[in-house]
């Protein structure tokens, strides 16, 4: 790559079919070989075994333009690994990148789970399938946030949110003598944090049921399965029938999908962002807690708190601050590319009536 003064910028890798026509991997004249990803791996890896709390066997290894591989993702539990190439050179590359993840881990196997629709953006297909060793059967793994059973092969995700561990313990941590409200649940982590964290009673709501089944059996393998109603419906009609029924939380706990996947709809994910915490606000009693996150990067931090507070204007209520949260540091921000940190959330709590 050169700029308009024939300049070198660096290396890039180039698909002209992307949105992203190029993207910027280096500042030197870089090969994409074996050698080539086996020093970012160590680089990544080094970078996170400096990370304060966090586990270098369950996290997030690599994660694309912050660890310098634009597009791919390289998830860690155990000796099992989960790839996923969402750039076309990095995709034709992703062979390499196994042997790569081999010879830094160690790794028993490589998964490869490419079914995100950002490839279809790409120009690539959806493909799933062992690039190293044999398909694990389900195991589970410990963190302090909980014990989930990990599906590398089955399920409907790559394994669980890691992004959000930290804040599956914050929650736990404030949940003690409260009937919780977790919307939104998939595998059950702010649930199951929230039991483990002394909560009364727990109800976690989500409408896909095999997100609710992987939530289960982690409850179970938890040992709070039986303070966990899990329930399978879409959260706005249920949050529109538990309002109508008069119904009550002493913490309610909202993690919704992003909503939206491009720019133009950033409008209708907005007014689904304002219903839920509308709803949400009106069953709250004062010091009751509302945890709120919004993991879409088309939505600017602005826009998500001035919903809430658009929300709170609307239910007549009054919020304090107590927490803001983000991604956990195995995905790294960097402030040059504004779309890396997208994973937000605050802590409130309703207060009484001035
Ligand atoms: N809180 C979860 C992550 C949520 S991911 C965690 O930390 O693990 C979003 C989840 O919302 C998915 O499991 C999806 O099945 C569910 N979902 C999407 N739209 C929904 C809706 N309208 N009602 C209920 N669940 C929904």
């Amino acid at each position: 790559m050169k700029d308009f003064k024939d300049r070198p910028l660096g290396t890039g890798i180039y698909n002209p079919q992307s949105q992203i026509t190029v993207r910027r991997f280096s500042r030197h004249k870089e090969e994409l070989s074996l050698e080539f990803f086996v020093r970012r791996l160590r680089r990544a890896s080094r970078r996170r075994e400096g990370m304060a709390g966090l586990d270098p066997e369950l996290c997030r290894v690599v994660w694309s333009e912050s660890d310098g591989l634009p597009g791919v993702v390289i998830d860690r539990y155990g000796p099992h690994f989960v790839l996923q190439t969402l750039t076309l050179a990095m995709d034709m590359r992703r062979e390499l990148i196994a042997a790569a993840i081999v010879e830094v881990f160690g790794a028993e196997s490589v998964t490869e789970r490419n079914e995100s629709p950002i490839r279809i953006a790409e120009g690539l297909e959806l493909r799933t399938g062992m690039l190293h060793g044999e398909a694990p059967a389900p195991f589970r793994v410990s963190s302090d946030a909980g014990t989930f059973l990990i599906d590398t092969t089955g399920g409907q995700k790559t394994g669980i949110y890691l992004d959000q561990l930290d804040n599956y313990r914050d929650a736990g941590s404030r949940a003690s003598g409260k009937r919780v409200l977790d919307c939104f649940c998939n595998q059950g982590g702010f649930a199951i944090a929230c039991a483990l964290g002394g909560a009364t009673e727990v109800t976690a709501v989500d409408v896909s049921e095999s997100a609710l089944a992987a939530a289960k059996a982690n409850a179970e393998a938890a040992g709070v399965a039986d303070r966990i109603t899990f329930v399978c419906a879409n959260v706005f009609d249920y949050l529109k029938e538990q309002e109508a029924a008069g119904a009550a939380w002493d913490y309610i706990i909202l993690d919704p999908p992003s909503f939206t996947r491009n720019r133009k709809s950033v409008g209708d994910a907005l007014r689904g962002y304002k219903e839920i915490h509308l709803r949400a606000l009106k069953m709250l009693p004062a010091g009751g807690l509302l945890s709120t996150y919004c993991c879409s990067h088309h939505v600017s931090t602005g826009d998500f708190r001035e919903i809430i507070l658009e929300a709170t204007v609307d239910a007549k209520k009054t919020l304090c601050q107590l927490a803001t949260h983000t991604q956990r540091v195995d995905h790294p921000v960097l402030p040059a590319l504004p779309e890396s940190e997208y994973l937000r959330g605050y802590t409130y709590e309703l207060m009484a009536a001035f």
